[in-house]
C-alpha cells in the first residue's frame, strides 16, 4: 500500500483536526506534524489540540494513526558537548515530546540527530548515545524514535548510514530506535539516487531495510554531496521527478509512509499537485 502525505499545520482553533482536514485536501493518505512550533518548545496541552475530533475525521477516511508521523523540533540539540545545558535541555525536552507522542497516539517520532558544534562528530555521537539512552531507559512508551538522515550541513551528525549505526549501537533499547530517510539529505551528502537500488542496498547492510520507519520525499536544489539542505520542488532540483518517482513506489519501500517537505510555491502549498503527480506517475509505469 502506498502511504503518501506532506507536513502539516497544527494551528489554533482546529489544531489536529485541521492537520488532517489539510491532509485530506491534498488527497493524502498520511501526514507529519510538529506538536507546536518546529523552531521552539512551546507546546500546549494535549487536552487543548483537538485530537479525538482529528481521529474521528481521520478514521472515517479509512486511515490508523500509524499514517501520522510526528517531528521533533529542530532546536534539540543531543550531540552539543560544547555547552552541555543545551544536551540537557534537549533530552528534557525529548522525554516530554514522546509522552505528547504517545498520548496523541502516533508511534514515530522523527528526530534530528543533533550537530557537535565542531567538538567532532565521535563526540556527538557519544553524547547522542548518552541522551538518547537516558531519555529512553526511563520512558515508558513503545513510541519509535526515527533518525533522520542529514546532508551534513555545519557540523550536523548523521550525514552517513555508518554514523547512524553507530548511534544505535549504542542505544540499550535497540527496538526504540529506527530512521527515517530524507532524499534531499542524502543527496546533498553524497548519495547517488540515481542509483538508488544500489543506496537502498547499502541502506539495508549498514542499518538494516527494516528499521527504516518514514521516507522524507524532497528534490535538492543543490548539487550531489553540497551539504546544503534546501529543498525544491519534485522535478525542480537536482534529484528529478522520475528518480523521485521510482523511490515513492519503489517495491521494497511499500507500505512505508512517505512525507513531502517540499517548499510552498507564491505561499501556496504544493502537496495537491505533488501528490496527484506521483500517483499519475505509477499509472503510466504499471509492470
Ligand atoms: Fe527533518
Ligand atoms: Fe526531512
Ligand atoms: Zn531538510
Amino acid at each position: 500500500m502506498l502511504y503518501l502525505g506532506s507536513h502539516v499545520g497544527m494551528k489554533a482553533p482546529k489544531f489536529f483536526l485541521g492537520s488532517i482536514e489539510e491532509a485530506l485536501s491534498y488527497d493524502a493518505n498520511a501526514c507529519m506534524i510538529y506538536t507546536g512550533a518546529p523552531q521552539n518548545s512551546k507546546r500546549r496541552p494535549i487536552s487543548q489540540l483537538k485530537i479525538a475530533e482529528g481521529k474521528a475525521l481521520l478514521q472515517k477516511a479509512g486511515w490508523s494513526m500509524n499514517q501520522v508521523i510526528i517531528h521533533a523540533p529542530y532546536i534539540i540539540n543531543l550531540g552539543n558537548t560544547v555547552k552541555e545545558e543545551t544536551a540537557d535541555f534537549g533530552a528534557e525536552f525529548l522525554k516530554e515530546e514522546l509522552l505528547r507522542v504517545d498520548e496523541i497516539g502516533a508511534g514515530i517520532l522523527v528526530l534530528h540527530p543533533g550537530a557537535h558544534m565542531k567538538a567532532g562528530a565521535e563526540a556527538g555521537i557519544q553524547s547522542i548515545v548518552k541522551r538518547l539512552n537516558d531519555v529512553l531507559n526511563q520512558d515508558e512508551t513503545d513510541v519509535v524514535i526515527a533518525l533522520e538522515t542529514m546532508a551534513g550541513k555545519g557540523s550536523e551528525v548523521g550525514r552517513t548510514f555508518e554514523e547512524l549505526a553507530e548511534i544505535r549501537q549504542g542505544i540499550d533499547k535497540k527496538e526504540r530506535v529506527g530512521f527515517c530517510l530524507d532524499t534531499c539529505h542524502i543527496h546533498d551528502a553524497g548519495y547517488d539516487l540515481s542509483d538508488f537500488d544500489s543506496v537502498l542496498d547499502h541502506f539495508d547492510e549498514i542499518l538494516g531495510l527494516e528499521n527504516l520507519k518514514v521516507l522524507h520525499i524532497n528534490d535538492s536544489k543543490n548539487v550531489r554531496g553540497a551539504a546544503k539542505d534546501r529543498h525544491a520542488n519534485l522535478g525542480d532540483g537536482e534529484i528529478g521527478f522520475e528518480t523521485l518517482a521510482k523511490i515513492v513506489h519503489h517495491p521494497r519501500l511499500d507500505n512505508i509512509v512517505k512525507i513531502l517537505e517540499t517548499p510552498w510555491i507564491d505561499e501556496k502549498a504544493p502537496y495537491k499537485e505533488e501528490i496527484s503527480a506521483l500517483k499519475e506517475w505509477s499509472k503510466s509505469h504499471k509492470s
